[in-house]
């Protein structure tokens, strides 16, 4: 498809598998490496990211649902893939035909999922979730392990490929509750009469934090496209994380404003001298949010500020002096010495830089 408006994303894969290749060198040698590429591989795109991760040495990818693993699938990604979120009793019988793991948090939806899967003779992948601390899925307590345990044992279809659990508080300076969590999960763990192959616990936070928590393979998500989880995490890295993502357009409209002049919705914004201002075909149907009002932008290295409401798909920058049409515009990246990032968006807007990435919108197109 062609793409006439300017605004776009560029994804440098590049930097997604140096993470990796830096990530593997830190991690102990038997520790595989599962991407995370749900959300569409955080804004990056699912497709391109899975293909960059398992070439750089990544053991299998991960997703939140049912639907983004046939998604990759259909992209041609072969690797393994476990859908780490619930998955609807019907999927069952897809994901055997498929190869996708599923995660399991309960032994009465097993027995019915395999009622599905019986007459198939691709075995059923699970990985069985543990609920250590989240409070989201996952069984938490050894009578549940061992319901499921039995129907593993009797059904043949079924394949224990992992255990896992989740940390909900990594990211924090105090380790207490991840210590806790960890405990509780090995705990359990250790009721499997026999170990499952793939036992998994580290997000981001805690394989940056916690190399100890490893185990046979660590989630990597966030940061897997260079972002720190937390500010915290990123004041504690132990190898530095290569930024992926770079969101840019172009000056589309350049004009002097006399002073009293008053610009976009709302006319809240008014100049106070003669300023030139400039228009950018972003706005907030691209994840620009309204919120971020008054953030800067980078043109020819220099901060300049976005001024009065960003419309849906265009907003207005005040600039330093008058500048031409088709002058590049970098909202997320680097020009020279200044770097306008993620993180920098998600502090204005009192949110994570997890949901910046997941926010950039569809009508812009990646460009890898
Ligand atoms: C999203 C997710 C991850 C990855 O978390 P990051 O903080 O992005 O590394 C790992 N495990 C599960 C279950 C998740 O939902």
């Amino acid at each position: 498809m062609e793409n006439y408006r300017p605004t776009r994303a560029i994804v440098n894969l590049r930097a997604i598998q140096e993470n990796i290749e830096n990530l593997k060198t830190y991690l102990p040698n038997h520790t595989g490496i599962i991407a995370v590429v749900k959300a569409d591989g955080y804004g990056h795109g699912e497709v391109e990211v899975a293909r960059a991760a398992i070439e750089a040495g990544a053991l299998m990818v991960s997703v939140a649902t049912p639907d983004e693993a046939i998604h990759l699938r259909a992209g041609g990604i072969t690797a393994d893939i476990l859908v780490m979120g619930p998955s609807p009793v019907h999927f069952a019988e897809k994901a055997a035909e498929l190869g996708i793991h599923i995660t399991v948090s309960d032994a009465e939806w097993l027995r019915q999922a395999t009622m599905t899967v019986g007459k198939s003779s691709d075995p059923l992948k699970i990985h069985v979730k543990i609920d250590s601390g989240m409070g989201r899925i996952g069984l938490r307590d050894e009578k549940m392990l061992l319901e499921i345990v039995e129907v593993i044992e009797e059904t043949p279809a079924i394949c224990l490929e992992g255990a896992f659990t989740h940390f909900a508080c990594a990211d924090e300076e105090d380790p207490s509750r991840t210590e806790e969590q960890f405990d509780r999960f090995m705990e359990l763990v250790d009721k499997f009469p026999q170990r499952p192959t793939l036992v998994h616990a580290s997000n981001s936070a805690a394989t940056l934090l916690y190399p100890e928590y490893a185990l046979d393979a660590v989630r990597f998500g966030i940061s897997l496209y260079g972002i720190a989880p937390s500010a915290f995490v990123g004041t504690k890295l132990p190898f530095e994380l290569k930024k992926a993502f770079t969101l840019e357009t172009e000056l589309a409209y350049v004009k002097l404003l006399e002073k009293g002049n008053r610009v976009s919705y709302g006319g809240t914004y008014e100049t106070e001298r003669n300023e030139w201002i400039g228009t950018l075909p972003i706005g907030y149907a691209d994840g620009l949010k309204r919120g971020l009002r008054g953030q800067e932008v980078l043109i020819d290295g220099e901060r300049v500020p976005i001024i009065g409401t960003i419309c849906m798909d265009q907003c207005m920058v005040k600039l330093p002096r008058e500048m031409q049409v088709g002058e590049k515009v970098t909202l997320i990246g680097r020009q020279g010495d200044e770097e306008i990032t993620m993180e920098e968006w998600a502090d204005r807007l009192g949110t994570i830089p997890y949901e910046i990435a997941v926010t950039i919108g569809k009508r812009t197109p990646r460009i890898y």
